[in-house]
């Protein structure tokens, strides 16, 4: 396509939200310079990657430790069957498909399990950080990280048809928004929450919650002072929506003390298991304070497996060998996804086999 025409391809992409009068020209400027980050690439990554692409945000970083499963393809709106037919890591097959939808600005894929290093190296590089998580740990080590570096997140969540959506720690003229631990200083103990695997989940929830989440996210990059300082709930099925006005917490370890027990604590184990989907990660443990290990020579490890079963290889990706019944992928940051078993001694006895530990 000659330069014009590119040109002009751009300039009509974004011509429906330019003309959207609290955005504007300045407006779409400001978001081609915004860089943010969406951790996790689930159903709620997924929606928030695809909407903030489309809406010409010019640098996206899209992290996720996982890899797409069938029963993914009910909500997680990025991925199709070719995907969860080859099992390929949700971090690039997002990437992939959003650089086909908008390839005029720069998408980062990241397989990784956000850690506290990762976390705090992620919140030095970017203006805001998206919860797509569905996980407590990571929500605590995110909010740690952004209220330590100053930068703010957003919160979401969804379950049935359920969600709430929440801004973490903005900047606005009355001063910063609450963070996490303002609201729940500690996560509700194990087992004691309702899971998507447990309750299920309804793709339109996901669309409500993510379509709030994404609009405040353009607010935020943009400086709005219609930026919202509330808890926003709903259920679709039962037709409720509230939304709660929040306070900041003097007292709060995070903001109010500036102590990051996430951050500063030792809180990956070993050995994670998965729920309910028959696989179960190995992470190998680290001393505190060691420094980061080398990536893994994958090629050199898929060749020592090729008499063990059937062997794929995505150089600098992943490696995986299928050892019946056995599925096991392995990262470039020592990291397993061992299927084929909910049984976390015997995964990590199979990483012991097959990897090394
Ligand atoms: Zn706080």
């Amino acid at each position: 396509m000659p330069d014009t025409d590119a040109n002009a391809a751009q300039d009509a992409r974004y011509a429906r939200q330019r003309v959207f009068a609290p955005l504007g020209a300045a407006g779409q400027a400001r978001l081609g310079a915004a860089r943010v980050a969406v951790v996790g690439c689930g159903a709620l990554g997924t929606h928030l990657a695809d909407m903030l692409a489309r809406a010409g945000v010019g640098r996206l970083i899209l992290i996720d430790r996982d890899v797409v499963e069938w029963s993914n393809l009910q909500r997680q709106m990025l991925f199709d069957e070719a995907d969860a037919e080859a099992g390929a890591p949700k971090a690039l097959a997002a990437a992939a498909r959003l650089h086909a939808v908008n390839s005029a600005i720069a998408i980062e894929p990241r397989v990784q399990d956000l850690g506290a290093e990762e976390a705090r190296d992620l919140a030095a590089e970017v203006d805001l950080i998206l919860d797509g998580s569905d996980a407590f740990e990571t929500r605590y080590l995110i909010n740690d990280a952004c209220v330590e570096a100053g930068i703010p997140w957003i919160y979401s969540a969804v379950v049935g048809a359920e969600g709430m959506t929440m801004n973490c720690h903005v900047a606005t003229p009355e001063g910063r928004t609450p963070c996490l631990r303002c609201i729940w200083p500690d996560p509700a103990p194990p087992g004691t929450a309702a899971t998507c695997d447990t309750v299920g989940v309804l793709n339109g929830a996901v669309s409500m919650v993510t379509g709030m989440a994404a609009t405040e996210a353009l607010k935020i990059l943009l400086g709005s002072a219609s930026t919202s300082r509330e808890l926003r709930t709903f259920n679709q099925w039962d037709g409720t929506f509230e939304g709660i006005a929040l306070g900041r917490d003097p007292a709060c370890p995070a903001c109010g003390r500036g102590e990051f027990d996430w951050l500063d604590g030792t809180a990956s184990e070993a050995t994670i298991r998965l729920c309910g989907r028959d696989t179960v990660q190995v992470r190998p443990e680290r001393p505190a304070g060691a420094p980061r290990a080398a990536p893994l020579d994958l090629a050199a490890i898929a060749a020592r497996w090729h008499t063990l079963g059937a062997v794929h290889l995505a150089p600098g990706t992943f490696a995986r060998l299928h050892a019946a019944p056995y599925d096991l992928t392995l990262f470039t940051d020592g990291r397993a996804l061992i299927r084929g078993t909910d049984d976390p001694a015997l995964a990590r006895s199979l990483y012991a086999r097959y990897v090394g530990m």
